[in-house]
């Protein structure tokens, strides 16, 4: 079975922040590092050995990647499967294009997820705006219609909360003019995560799950150890498990779940790579999700992922960045800021991310909020 040892050359498709994290925890391992995107001086670029600048369906610069790279990863999932294609024949692509696939469409996520027999929330494809209108009998309100491909953060979704939301959602759908399907609200306790690693050798670790806090459908906190019962950590977990063993991912899968009122846990999305909601990692775990996934894909043994402290990941989001530059200074010093070096501050970007340890998530709690940077109760 193939080893990737460190000196090395690692191939990223995209050069967003999640390459960016992946290049320097590889840096520090011994690996060299090529990124592949359309944007001169991406997040990745500025610390790969070398970013060639191409839209991804320039399959010249696809073929440079490959030829390059001694292994090929990926941070987006929207991954074309032409490109992942002529990745597969001429480079190695341990995490395959099967997983790519199925994580790119919702209808094939949930449909797969059932065969495992995990639990999701109930839906349907959509065949008719009949069906938009007669799922009020099915799921009551609110529910909730989706986008079966091409959503993150929230976009591609509305709530449909009453009947006079109906109209705006048939809109919707005929405007959209791609597959949807319609899901039951889940009325959720907690929204959680967990993280998987499993190498080209089948060994599985999980992350510590992470209990997390959106605004406005981005994520805003997570908190870590997740406030959730044993049993409720144990189920979280082995749903994770699971899912990684019957999908034989190789690499990293996120699982975002939700934690419902009785305490079942229903899973919601499948991310496969590293996920912003494993961001604690860097700092509060002997090894970061970063380091995980390049262990993974290269064939090496999986890292320890005890949780060393607890912590709370807060994003900063473009219209957060300045008021974190102004009271830079009043940072506690357990406080670890990660930039992306990103150069337009657009409101709702992701801009980076600050990892607070400390020793209850109370304290931390109250920490963050004395800060004054993010605004809570109010929608920011
Ligand atoms: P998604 O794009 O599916 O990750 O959804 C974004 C966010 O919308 C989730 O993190 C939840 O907060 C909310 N959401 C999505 N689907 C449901 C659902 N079926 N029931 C309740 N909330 C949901």
């Amino acid at each position: 079975m193939t080893v990737i040892k460190p000196c090395s050359t690692i191939g990223i498709l995209g050069g967003g922040q999640l390459g960016r994290m992946i290049s320097i925890a590889g840096r520090n391992m011994g690996y060299r590092f090529i990124t592949l995107d359309p944007t001169p001086n991406s997040p990745c670029g500025q610390v790969a050995d070398l970013q060639i600048t191409a839209p991804y369906s320039e399959l010249k610069a696809v073929r440079n990647l490959a030829d390059s790279s001694d292994v090929i990863t990926y941070e987006f999932e929207n991954v074309d499967s032409t490109i992942t294609s002529i990745l597969e024949t001429t480079s190695f692509v341990p995490q395959g294009s099967e997983l790519l696939k199925i994580t790119q469409n919702r209808i094939l996520e949930k449909s797969t997820l059932k065969s495992f027999h995990v639990p999701v929330a109930p839906f349907l494809v959509i065949q008719s705006e009949n069906n938009i209108e007669t799922a009020i009998d099915h799921f009551g309100l609110p529910y909730i219609m989706k986008t079966a491909t091409g959503g993150y953060d929230g976009k591609g979704q509305w709530v449909i909360k009453s009947r006079d939301d109906i109209t705006i959602a048939i809109e919707a759908w005929k405007k959209a003019g791609m597959d949807m399907i319609i899901e039951q609200f889940i009325p959720f306790s907690k929204e959680i995560s967990v993280i998987v690693a499993r190498n080209i050798h089948g060994q599985t670790k999980t992350f510590p799950v992470a209990e997390n806090v959106h605004i406005n459908n981005i994520l805003h906190q997570s908190f870590v150890p997740a406030r959730i019962t044993d049993e409720q950590r144990i189920q979280a977990e082995t749903t994770a498990l699971k899912i990684a063993d019957c999908l034989q991912i190789v690499g990293l899968i996120a699982i975002e779940m939700f934690l419902t009122n009785e305490g079942e846990i229903i899973v919601n999305e499948l991310a496969p790579r590293p996920h912003n909601s494993g961001h604690y990692s860097m700092d509060a775990c002997i090894t970061s999700q970063f380091e995980q996934h390049i262990r993974a894909i290269c064939g090496l043994p999986l890292g320890d992922t005890t949780l060393l402290s607890p912590i709370i990941m807060v994003n900063i989001l473009g219209q957060h960045l300045s008021k974190v530059l102004d009271k830079i200074e009043q940072l506690p010093p357990t406080a670890k800021l990660h930039l992306y070096g990103k150069k337009e501050s657009v409101e709702n970007r992701k801009m980076g991310h600050i990892n607070f340890l400390g020793a209850t998530l109370e304290q931390i709690d109250k920490q963050i909020k004395d800060l004054g940077i993010w605004s809570y109760g109010n929608v920011d």
